[in-house]
């Protein structure tokens, strides 16, 4: 499993980094300490990636990097830094860490900063396989097919350029043109709606209730977005 250590005080903002990795198929290990989180670390050598908040009662978030560099070079460390501590990158990455996020941060840009730091530290690349695995779906980008806890979802070729388009951006709002253009090309003549249609089409197979989605959730004058 690709393993990440989620360090982080608050709750709400573990839990939604926690969800959004999850949703990114990585294993996630959560510490509201940076003394729960060294020990986390020490129990779990696959531990691939940490993301750490810098502000923590206790020991705070460079001083868990410092300790955890003091042994381990190969763990890929990102810390969650404020905006206005401007001084946190030079701190962050001159007690070890490899990238540094500002909060308040988007999902999609989170995943994109694990991503990259999982395939540094020697991971096998996201697509490798051909898989996406986004809980409880898995997209097989090699036989075009889609499955949500096990079972196949019979796709068309169409729902499944939507899906896909979806999972390689998880919890970015993606606007009803830019599915258009990404899904039936730059030259379609026709309506917009087409992407409408597909949508609620898409939602009876994929929803565990079609009429409260979840997962395709609807943004207002504007699209779609998968997640939040
Ligand atoms: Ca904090």
């Amino acid at each position: 499993m690709r393993k990440v250590l989620v360090l982080e005080d608050e709750a709400n903002i573990r839990s939604f980094v926690v969800i959004n990795l999850k949703r990114a198929g990585y294993d996630t290990l959560e510490a509201s300490s940076g003394e729960q989180a060294l020990e986390l670390v020490r129990a779990n050598p696959d531990i691939r990636v940490a993301l750490l908040d810098v502000m923590l009662p206790g020991i705070d978030g460079f001083e868990v990097c410092r300790r955890i560099r003091a042994d381990n070079s190969k763990i890929g460390i990102i810390m969650l830094t404020a905006r206005t501590q401007e001084m946190d990158k030079v701190t962050g990455l001159m007690t070890g860490a490899d990238d540094y996020v500002t909060k308040p941060f988007s999902p999609a840009e989170l995943t994109a900063r694990v991503d990259a730091l999982y395939r540094r530290t020697g991971g096998e690349p996201v697509m490798d396989d051909g898989i996406i695995r986004q809980e409880p779906f898995m997209l097989n980008t090699r036989n075009r097919t889609l499955e949500k806890n096990g079972q196949r979802v019979k796709l068309t070729q169409v729902e499944y350029a939507v899906i896909k388009m979806f999972m390689d951006n998880p919890g970015k709002a993606l606007s009803r043109d830019e599915i258009l253009e990404a899904v039936w090309g730059r030259d379609y003549f026709g309506e917009v709606k087409i992407v409408d249609v597909n949508i609620r089409r898409l939602r009876l197979k994929v929803e565990d209730d079609p009429q409260n989605p979840t997962y395709i959730t609807t943004v207002w004058g504007y699209g779609y977005k998968w997640g939040f």
